[in-house]
């Protein structure tokens, strides 16, 4: 890659973007900035200490003592939170509804942000999220809007829990899924968005390799 360009991809939940944006960045060289898995820490470490959800000076107090890392452990990207590898903690269902939750307030958004702009501060970067190419990284080379339908989401949400060994009905994840959609796209502050510059791709008839292709290929055109 001639330039190490910054590549935003948003989208809603289990549209892909986490095996996708991956692929692209292995392949290209960059790193991978997955934002969701940190207001993921954030919901998990607020339930932790006994916190709201909904008490926003107390989550913003605890984001800011938050320092974040991504750290490749094995072939696997890691999220590391003050020391702690909580990887494998913030993938459970009800965190990603808890993220969604803390996720609302503007306070806890900035210091996020403010973290997320410096990581992709020397380019060479993917980042995923629901906010990257509207808020985060409005200046990205290339913004990427992800999508499938709400019923291909549910399946592979529902497949990859079975994988986890966590078994709940695919009616109740898409109930899931479709509640925190909504929450994301209703939501006041930085609500997510398709912005008139992103690339529209419907994945839901393809495989997680011929999306990053795609992408791939966006991105030597763009570089
Ligand atoms: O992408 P993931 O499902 O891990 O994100 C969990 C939640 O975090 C989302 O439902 C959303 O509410 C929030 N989020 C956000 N902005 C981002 C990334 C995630 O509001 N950039």
């Amino acid at each position: 890659m001639p330039k190490r360009i910054v590549i935003a991809i948003d989208g809603p939940a289990s549209s892909g973007k986490g095996t996708v944006a991956r692929a692209v960045a292995r392949s290209l060289g960059f790193a991978y900035i997955d934002t969701g898995a940190m207001y993921r820490c954030v919901a998990l470490l607020a339930s932790r200490a006994g916190l709201s959800l909904s008490d926003a000076d107390g989550l913003s107090q605890l984001t800011d003592r938050l320092r974040f890392e991504f750290v490749w452990l094995g072939g696997m990207l890691s999220i590391v939170v003050n020391g702690e590898d909580l990887s494998d903690a913030i993938r459970f269902e009800s965190v990603g509804r808890g993220a969604s939750n803390v996720a609302v307030h503007a306070q806890v958004r900035s210091a996020l942000v403010l973290r997320q702009r410096a990581m992709a501060d020397e380019g060479g970067v993917v980042m995923d999220g629901r906010d990257i190419g509207s808020v985060v990284l409005p200046d990205a080379a290339l913004k990427i809007y992800l999508d499938a339908s709400v019923d291909v989401r549910a399946k592979r949400r529902h497949q990859e829990l079975i994988q986890k060994g966590q078994s709940i009905p695919l009616e109740t994840i898409r109930a899931q899924v479709s509640e925190r959609d909504q929450q994301d796209r209703e939501r006041t502050e930085s609500p997510l968005v398709q912005v008139d510059d992103a690339v529209y791709l419907d994945t839901s008839a393809l495989s997680p390799q011929q999306a990053a292709q795609i992408i791939i290929d966006l991105a030597w055109e763009r570089a």
